[in-house]
């Protein structure tokens, strides 16, 4: 627990003042400030603004994934029940398939954008640009040149026209194994004095998290015993079909594959935020929102596939200040790489994809979902986590059950041991 000293706290900002400080000025009962106090760290203080304590989510393993042929157990972070155990039945039918083939489809670069409108001569910025393009590059090296001393650094530039008045000028940055988000905006930072003719019309240099340039695809093709039969897994292509033409399903798919993909990103300190946009835009990358998965039958198998962008790191961040997120990674492996994190991304959005489809055309989901809720329920209502396995179990065989009818199955527990 910290210790700090008590100064005059009226004449500070929020902001100046320490955690336990801050706290004071909540109002809370004694034992609510207790366990707040007890679950502060002197890290995370420096990684927010305004820290008071730290909120826990719970981490769980996705166990054995067979990825390009190497088996991997995998950090899920997530406060829904039922998703790792979902993952884990999803990894064992991709797994009979003989596991996931992922593929990086693009240069793995990061979009960077300077912003310009009001234009009305768009000739004499493509021109400013081609014969500036030696300086822009050299600035940009010049402005990080340690990303650059990695392999990294700016390796393109194109304008795009978005209005005929409005312009991006896209700025692909190699970010190696960071997820650059900061590396991309301190080039831009750099390079963006060299336009000051334009400077009125610029309106921003900043990254773009519609990571294009970060495409990373998984597929497998599974026996039907893999999913229980050919019915289930035409069933499976006609709900994923589904998705592809009605925004509500597929709305709802692309939740569910997130709630793998975004377990996994969170587990290893990443901005799953970025992950989501990200997704959600490629989602409606033809204009309509579909799903992002597709599932079909070919030559008497089920194939899968799922392209997300991912812009994800291994270094840089809160990655490498937070030690539970170095902890997740080291459950990975020894080293390992941002490119090897985006397949693992994508690949657990796969196999929670196929969990949750093969579920909701067969037993439902409610079935195991509400197992897991029970559990939630148990400890809701002050069950000790002894006492949750044998009031679950009795729970799962009642037609209906509330808060009422748990809590008197915990007392008759209780009354008979
Ligand atoms: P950092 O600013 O921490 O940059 C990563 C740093 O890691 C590099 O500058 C580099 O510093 C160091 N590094 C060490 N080894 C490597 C390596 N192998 N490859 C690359 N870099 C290495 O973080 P990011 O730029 O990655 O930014 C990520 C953060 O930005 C996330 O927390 C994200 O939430 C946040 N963010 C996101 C935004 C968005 O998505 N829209 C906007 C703004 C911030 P050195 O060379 O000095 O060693």
């Amino acid at each position: 627990m910290l210790n700090y000293s008590l100064i005059d706290m009226s004449e500070l900002k929020f902001y100046e003042l320490t955690p336990n400080q801050r706290l004071e000025t909540l109002n809370l009962p004694e034992n609510v400030m207790m366990a707040l106090k007890n679950a502060q760290d002197l890290v995370s203080g420096q990684i927010i603004e305004n820290y008071v304590s730290n909120f826990t989510v719970p981490m769980g393993i996705l166990k054995h994934l067979l990825l390009d042929g190497t088996a991997y157990n995998i950090p899920m972070a997530t406060e829904e029940p039922s998703v790792i155990a979902a993952a884990n039945h999803g990894a064992k039918m991709l797994n009979a398939g003989g596991g996931v083939h992922t593929e990086l489809l693009t240069d793995n670069t990061m979009i960077g954008q300077i912003l310009i409108h009001q234009i009305t001569d768009y000739t004499a910025l493509q021109v400013f640009l081609t014969a500036h393009r030696d300086e822009i590059f050299a600035k940009a090296q010049a402005t990080h040149p340690s990303i650059v001393a990695r392999g990294g650094g700016l390796k393109n530039i194109e304008l795009r026209m978005v209005t005929d008045n409005m312009a991006s000028i896209d700025c692909f940055i190699d970010t190696c194994d960071a997820m650059g988000a900061n590396i991309v905006n301190t080039i831009l930072a750099g390079i963006i004095p060299i336009f000051d003719i334009f400077h009125t019309q610029i309106l921003a240099g900043i990254l773009s998290n519609y990571a294009t340039q970060q495409l990373v695809s998984a597929t497998v093709c599974l026996p039907f015993s893999a999913v229980g039969g050919q019915d289930i897994a035409e069933r499976i292509v006609a709900i994923n079909h589904f998705g592809h033409h009605d925004v509500y399903r597929a709305t709802t798919e692309n939740k569910g594959l997130f709630n793998g993909a975004s377990a996994v990103t969170l587990a290893n300190g990443n901005d799953w935020r970025a992950l989501e946009a990200a997704g959600h835009a490629y989602a409606a990358k033809t204009g309509g929102y579909t799903a992002l998965a597709t599932w079909s039958i070919e030559q008497q198998q089920l194939k899968g596939t799922l392209t997300l962008p991912v812009s994800v790191g291994t270094v840089g961040g809160a990655i490498s200040a937070l030690p539970q997120a170095q902890n997740a990674l080291r459950i990975i492996g020894e080293r390992v790489s941002a490119n090897q994190l985006r397949r693992m991304i994508v690949a657990t959005g796969l196999a929670q994809n196929l969990a949750a489809l093969r579920a909701i055309v067969s037993d439902g989901i409610q079935k195991g979902h509400m197992r897991m809720q029970y559990r939630a329920l148990a400890l809701q209502i002050g069950a000790t986590p002894d006492e949750v396995p044998q009031l679950t179990e009795k729970l799962t065989q009642l037609s209906r059950v509330d808060t009422t009818i748990a809590t008197q199955y915990l007392n008759e527990l209780r009354e008979k041991s």
